[in-house]
């Protein structure tokens, strides 16, 4: 798109957000800095992006009429939480400008469609095979070898929706955890660290990324992510490149995640991708000027772009569950800097806050 025919948002107008989570709040508070309103639209009454926003539509995913209303009361459209149905896009597409766009979000939503983009774009995944009957499965295992993860294809989240099987005799009993839901079989990589990239794309084609972060996941949840990830700059400028590509391959508008696996031998092999603000992300807020949030905002407001330089070092560890309970010794600790979602109840496995302590 070039610059005359870019859709933009000014300080002032409002910007429509589909999800209500607490992407969605730091979206909505990144907004406000910028002087723009947001309006959340999500099915869940009491969610914790409309705590700050100047608008709220409680309702489902698929009614339209409540869908006109919304596309009628915002200037563009964005989505916080990748699983928004594609024909919601489609639908709010004929009425207000979206990004991402709903061919982009159909993409990331089925495992099979993402990996199958990725290796199209000579890219490396893991070794995969779409898995739909027992047999598919013990196939694709004799194919890829007996050591793999058994994904859903459609709506795993935080490890959700997942099987390891470390070896044949593991295939029934992963198999059944799939409900006969269609899953895609993956082979079991043996990473050194794991990074993601936070990359995002203006509507005028212009890409900018932010340093690479080092997860840590326990059970499938991001737990912590470290800037700057213990990386070769060789492997950094790969990954930087890597997620440029993917962006501008979907025609992507606004911020993704790359999430990636660095083998011993500094190669990246792409797990997945995220169309969204990512929660590797996180530690932007404090250790950039403009922050992944207001980045997105940015790109989808048709603005421009900000630097994406980090000025600190910084770690960000995830609150789950109880460990929201040290929110008092965490407000006190130097350098830290407390982010709750303002979720009433914590429940085990429950991003409930972060913190980003600077280095
Ligand atoms: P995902 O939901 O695909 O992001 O997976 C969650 C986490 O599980 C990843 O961040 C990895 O730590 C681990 N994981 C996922 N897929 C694989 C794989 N093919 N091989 C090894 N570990 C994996």
């Amino acid at each position: 798109m070039n610059p005359d025919q870019m859709n933009m948002v000014k300080p002032g107008g409002t910007i429509g957000i589909l999800g209500g989570g607490q992407l969605g709040r730091m979206l909505a508070l990144a907004a406000a800095r910028l002087g723009i309103d947001a309006h959340i639209y999500c099915p869940e009454e009491n969610c914790p992006a409309s705590h700050v926003s100047a608008g709220f539509s409680c309702a489902a995913y698929d009614d339209e009429r409540r869908l006109s209303a919304f596309a009628g009361a915002v200037d563009a459209i964005t989505t916080e939480f990748e699983n928004i149905p594609a024909d919601t896009a489609r639908f709010l597409a004929e009425r207000k400008p979206v990004f991402p766009s709903a061919q982009a979000l159909e993409i990331a939503q089925d495992r099979v469609d993402e990996k199958a983009f990725i290796n199209r774009q000579g890219i490396d995944t893991a070794p995969w095979r779409r898995v739909d009957t027992f047999d598919d499965l013990n196939e694709a295992l004799s194919d890829i070898g007996p050591e793999g993860v058994l994904k859903t294809r459609r709506l795993g989240y935080d490890g959700k929706g997942q099987a390891r099987i470390q070896s044949l005799e593991d295939a029934a009993a992963a198999f059944a955890t799939m409900n006969n839901a269609p899953a895609v079989l993956e082979g079991f990589i043996d990473f050194q660290r794991e990074i993601s990239v936070i990359v995002a794309r203006g509507q005028d084609g212009e890409i900018r990324c932010y340093d690479p972060g080092e997860n840590r996941h326990a059970e499938g949840i991001l737990r912590e992510t470290t800037v700057p990830a213990n990386i070769s700059d060789k492997t950094r400028d790969s990954a930087l490149a890597i997620a440029g590509q993917l962006a501008k391959a979907l025609d992507y508008v606004g911020v993704m995640g790359v999430e990636m696996f660095v083998m011993r031998d500094g190669s990246l092999v792409v797990n997945e991708i995220a169309p969204r603000v990512h929660n590797t992300g996180h530690w932007t807020i404090e250790g950039c000027a403009i922050s992944q949030f207001e980045q997105h905002i940015r790109a989808v407001c048709g603005l421009p772009l900000g630097s994406p330089a980090r000025h600190s070092d910084a770690v960000m560890t995830n609150l789950i569950g109880d460990d929201v309970d040290a929110w008092p010794t965490l407000l006190a600790a130097p350098g830290t800097a407390l982010h709750l979602y303002g979720k009433g109840e914590s429940r085990p496995g429950r991003k409930m806050g972060h913190a980003t302590r600077l280095l």
